[in-house]
């Protein structure tokens, strides 16, 4: 695609940005998902919804979160000051409760009882469990069998919030099984059950809606940098699962043609087809990330050379997945967003740094963007700033890291 310049980012009234996104679902869902595209956009023009939102991301969740400026982690890269976006003090500990509120004003604007989602690591599991508590809203969470296994905790989690977690065990029994088994329950019960999407990705309306719940953090962003420089940052940093935290961040520069976006996926162990999360890495004879429908939308997907949708591997869960959100791949083909990756090697590295500089565990999701940003540092004049999105804590991590020292 000819690159241009995009001053701002809004898909049509189909959910398209460009040739990305839509609405690739069974007819039954077509209904439902138009239903919620109304509300939403109702909701969206309703600023009672807005102040009621609002005061719950504030009062419920602690927003707004601090842009700190991480002084000795910029000494120690010795180049541009890096900030962070502390989305990790949140309460759950991550930015997914932005969305999870947003998406339970939506449920109960539309007098739904009982609210589905799908999770992999669990986060968005917990934040979805989390809200339902808060609204007394029924709540069933899928998560696949090998999931469960992995992040018992997590499950643990849910049904003390009074989730009820429903363990898939179908294909390789992990999120992409979930997803499918969520959208199964949502066709059989839609009269009476919302859907609550957890990143920026599925049919229209959920990328747009998610990006609308997030953007939050870009919108605090802007400003805190402003009064604590004086000039917009040259770049903003933040790692990219199906891409909610990245794109909440972005949003509100994506007309500050001077300010690069910067999105880091999950380079893995290796560069070849089941070892990494990187969707837009261009596709090897092997296979790679390419242009195609997983889940209701058409985005960048990994795919084997016989178009089969290929596994992932991550050290981080919340990375591991082979699709990525549609707006993603709109600004990856316009070149307005850049897309790098971390290995685990490199995510570890991150951990420990940040730990140890600043103080911060952060999530082993966020940890992929800390040594990228360290070399962008580099390359840039000292009074020039970053933001990084800490997209989350890293209690959840520190076993697994343990376990993997010790081997
Ligand atoms: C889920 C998660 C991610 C990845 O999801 P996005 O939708 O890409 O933001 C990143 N960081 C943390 C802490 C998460 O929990």
């Amino acid at each position: 695609m000819q690159k241009s310049r995009i001053t701002r980012s809004e898909p049509d009234e189909h959910g398209h940005w460009g040739k990305f996104g839509g609405r690739y679902v069974p007819e039954t869902l077509v209904a439902p998902l138009e239903e919620l595209t109304k509300e939403f956009m109702r909701a969206r023009e309703d600023t009672k919804f807005w102040r009621e939102l609002n005061q719950l991301l504030r009062d419920y969740a602690g927003r707004p979160t601090p842009l700190f400026h991480a002084q000795r982690l910029t000494a120690h890269a010795g180049g541009a000051q890096i900030y962070f976006k502390r989305e990790d003090l949140l309460h759950t500990g991550a930015h997914k409760i932005n969305n999870a509120l947003g998406q339970a004003l939506l449920a109960r604007r539309m007098q739904k009882q009982r609210v589905i989602a799908e999770t992999g690591a669990g986060q968005h599991g917990v934040a979805t469990a989390t809200v339902c508590a808060l609204f007394g809203l029924r709540c069933v969470i899928y998560m696949g069998a090998e999931d469960v296994r992995r992040q018992a905790l997590n499950v643990f989690r849910m049904r003390l919030l009074g989730a009820e977690v429903v363990t898939v065990n179908a294909g390789a029994r992990t999120l992409k099984d979930a997803i499918n088994e969520a959208l199964r329950d949502w066709v059989t019960n839609v009269h009476d059950t919302y859907y609550l999407l957890g990143s920026a990705l599925g049919p229209h309306p959920y990328p747009l809606i998610v990006r609308e719940f997030q953007s939050v953090i870009g919108r605090e962003a802007r400003e805190q940098i402003l009064s604590a420089s004086g000039r917009l940052p040259r770049a903003l940093i933040a790692c990219v699962g199906g891409g909610s935290n990245s794109i909440g961040l972005f949003h509100t520069f994506i007309g500050d043609e001077q300010v690069r976006l910067i999105g880091v996926e999950a380079g893995g162990r290796g560069d070849l087809l089941g070892e990494h999360a990187t969707r837009f890495h261009s596709s090897a004879a092997s296979g790679g990330g390419r242009v195609g429908v997983l889940q209701g939308t058409m985005s960048y997907v990994l795919q084997d050379a016989n178009g089969q949708i290929a596994t992932t591997h991550s050290v981080s869960a919340g990375l591991d997945y082979s699709a990525i959100g549609p707006e993603h791949a709109f600004l990856h083909d316009t070149g307005r967003a850049e897309y790098i990756s971390a290995s685990d090697a490199e995510a570890l590295e991150g951990f420990e740094l940040c730990a140890k500089l600043e103080g911060i565990i952060p999530a082993l999701e966020t940890s992929h963007a800390i040594m990228p940003a360290i070399r962008l540092t580099r390359e840039l004049p000292k009074d020039d700033a970053i933001i990084l999105n800490l997209s989350g804590r890293g209690d959840k991590d520190v076993q697994l890291v343990a376990d993997l020292q010790r081997r």
